[in-house]
């Protein structure tokens, strides 16, 4: 038995750290890593079960093209030829890539700095635009820069905390007991913000099953409350708050109690109550995932909150903070270099003198001029035949892209298609003319970023099996075949992370709060034994914000008509996870424990639905939207409110012949952020018979 390894969890953006020992040529036994700051040595069921996933079954061990085993050197010649012929014939943006929060930091680096210096695209989206891009958009209005402007030790110290669109307990868990620890240490109160009854609504004082859509008036009508009732911070807004001209009489505008809790569905008496201890409680934290990201005003709903706590003063202080927690692993870290299509490089966006810098630091032939097609728009356009070589690396759009049979259909009319990935047969490498053969978690090195700003190492526990390799060194290949030899001439990810570290403080003025200074440097074995840490300190705690005139701003912002359902699609249909399975099944499938606690793809639906469309509990039914339809197994239960449905995201063509959750949503966006809107599609579901 060798020593245990520290590395990082590979699933959720809590950020676990584990202690992992190896035990056996393809087996570990996985701990909590006891100092590491996100866990303390706790981990949730997937975390803990993680050792069930490292074997071999289902891997992609060669490189292949077509359904033919080949070598890498063929392999990588013919894509780097492909994108090649492509650019020269149809210009840089005929070519895309669609990468993943599950790739390391250096992998990230690695193929933005490809697309967007070297072939001259911006044409690089990723599937943490499903995730949290709202979060990102919403910052970047509110402080200037995408900065999440707080930490778990915030959740210790919080008197209240607001969680807002977010089954915490299920999606967060290590972060969903802290919030129970600092309930019994400190008697913090807990307010849900959800349409759903989950697991974590159970555990609230005071639960607002609002309608769905209806975020912006709840929040709104929060900031009414606290101006109506002594709880701004005058000072903080005097001095460090830009402050639009007509925000407050907006404001005054049906944000009243009696008028938001119409809007919201909710009772007017238990709205009051939050308000009334919002209003008192200078110790606030906000923490909001999906069910704020992933809908079509997303950007709107994360302003709403950050106005809140901007006018009460209560970011940059111990236990108070809006706090957007991370879906993916390492969604922060590809926030962190760019890796999206509306960012360029470090937190800077495309601005002439950001692209200037950039361009130098890289000793680029080019630069992306403007942001890319983010990854619905990404995705229409190569169906529209605009995109004609795309590179997927490590996720799986083919069922997790709203819409799915579109993006099936545009896969398959594509002229070259790539993708690197771990498994040999998912559902999008169906339609790939060359497959790459990628290190997976347990075989790879470098870093990921978690929700509160933490850099930690993952580390390998074993060789490489087959032919694998990392992703860095496949995209590096790929980019030297294309002629660029000397900028992609890495050996090991420590000298990538060097440079990452190098741009991010390269001619910074000290305006942008992203800065490594410091921690790139000494050498391999520093970056080998590097500990996990936090960058940006407590952001904001001077009240300075990364704006040209260091202030924050307020974002005026109005509640949307909420559509009234559609005669032929009354319901609506809310989608998310399950606590023990992750994205698509592709890791926590191989874990047999993990299917115990749900074996089978759910429809959840209020007994009155039920009863009025003959739905029998256990039995089977079809949920149709305008988009696809698909088979579940009935739960009826009051989780949800009359009229709308929830089924879970996991199952697809590879799993099931039910629960194809992806074949649903609309492939509509919020027009800020990009990101998908999955929490209110239009629905309708019919009983089917079974003998
Ligand atoms: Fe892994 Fe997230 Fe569970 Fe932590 S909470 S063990 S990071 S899945």
């Amino acid at each position: 038995m060798s020593a245990p390894v520290r590395t990082t969890c590979a699933y959720c953006g809590v950020g676990c750290g584990i202690s992992a020992t190896v035990t056996g040529e393809r087996a570990v036994r996985i701990e909590g890593d006891p100092d590491h700051p996100a866990n303390a040595g706790r981990l949730c069921s997937k975390g803990r079960h993680l050792g069930e996933t490292v074997g071999l079954d289902g891997r992609l061990l060669h490189p292949m093209i077509g359904r033919k085993r080949t070598s890498w050197d063929r392999a990588l010649d013919l894509v780097a030829r492909r994108f090649r012929e492509t650019i020269a014939q149809y210009g840089p943006g005929s070519v895309a890539f669609y990468i993943s929060g599950q790739l390391l930091t250096e992998d990230y680096y690695v193929a933005n700095k490809l697309m967007k210096g070297f072939i001259g695209s911006a044409n690089i989206d990723t599937n943490s635009r499903l995730c949290m891009s709202s979060a990102v958009a919403g910052h970047m209005r509110a402080f200037g820069e995408d900065v999440v402007p707080a930490s778990y030790d915030d959740i210790d110290a919080a008197d209240l905390i607001v969680l807002v669109g977010s089954n915490t307990a299920w999606c967060h868990p290590i972060v969903y007991q802290r919030i129970m620890a600092a309930r019994a240490a400190r008697g913090a109160q807990l307010v849900v913000i959800d349409p759903r009854r989950t697991e974590t609504a159970e555990e609230a004082d005071i639960h607002l099953a609002l309608r769905p859509g209806s975020d912006v008036a709840l929040m709104n009508g929060a900031l009414a409350w606290c101006r109506d009732n002594g709880a701004l911070d005058s000072a903080f807004l005097e001095q460090h708050v830009s402050t639009p001209d007509g925000f407050w009489d907006a404001l005054a505008e049906g944000n009243d109690l009696w008028s938001v809790a119409r809007t919201c569905d909710v009772p007017a008496a238990d709205l009051r109550r939050f308000y009334e201890l919002l209003a008192v409680t200078p110790r606030t934290v906000t923490l909001f995932s999906q069910g704020v990201n992933q809908s079509l005003t997303g950007t709107d709903q994360v302003n709403a909150i950050t106005n809140l706590h901007l006018a009460t003063g209560r970011i940059g202080k111990p236990g108070a903070a809006p706090f957007s927690i991370t879906g993916q692993p390492n969604a922060m870290g590809g926030r962190e270099v760019g890796g999206l299509a509306s960012t360029l490089a470090a937190h800077m966006d495309f601005a002439p003198d950001n692209r200037a810098l950039v361009q130098r630091f890289w000793a680029a032939p080019t630069i992306a001029e403007k942001p890319g097609l983010k990854a619905v728009d990404l995705f229409r356009a190569v169906g529209e035949g605009r995109i004609k070589a795309l590179w997927i690396m490590a996720t799986n759009p083919a069922v997790s892209m709203p819409d799915a049979s579109r993006v099936r259909e545009a896969l398959a009319d594509c002229p070259f298609v790539v993708v690197s990935d771990v498994i040999a047969d998912t559902d999008t490498s169906a339609f790939a003319h060359v497959r790459l053969p990628a290190a997976a978690w347990g075989e790879k090195d470098g870093t990921v970023t978690n929700s509160e700003r933490t850099i930690s190492r993952q580390r390998a526990l074993f060789p490489l099996p087959g032919e694998a390799k990392p992703d860095w060194w496949i995209i590096k290949e790929v980019a030297r075949r294309m002629g660029w030899k000397t900028a992609f001439a890495y050996d090991r990810p420590a000298e990538i992370w060097r440079e990452h570290c190098r741009l991010s403080t390269y001619r910074n003025d000290g305006a942008r709060l992203f800065a490594l200074a410091g921690h790139g440097a000494g050498g391999n074995a520093a970056y080998d034994a590097m500990p996990p840490f936090r960058w940006g300190g407590t952001p904001f705690a001077d009240g300075r914000f990364p704006t040209a005139d260091g202030r924050a701003r307020l974002v005026p912002v109005a509640q949307k008509p909420i559509a009234a359902p559609l005669r032929d699609w009354p319901m609506t249909l809310n989608t998310g996870r399950y606590r023990d399975q992750w994205h698509t099944m592709t890791r926590t499938g191989l874990a047999p424990k993990l299917a115990r606690h749900r074996a089978e793809p759910l429809v959840e639906v209020h007994p009155q639905d039920a009863d009025r469309l003959g739905l029998v509990d256990g039995g089977l039914a079809r949920v149709s939207t305008p988009q696809g339809g698909s088979l579940y197994r009935v739960a009826i239960g009051d989780s949800q409110r009359p009229g709308e449905l929830f089924v879970p995201i996991h199952w697809t063509d590879k799993t099931s012949s039910a629960g194809r959750t992806g074949l649903l949503p609309r492939p509509l966006a919020d027009p800020i952020s990009g990101q998908p809107g999955f929490k209110a599609t239009p629905a309708a579901i019919a009983a089917v018979a079974t003998r």
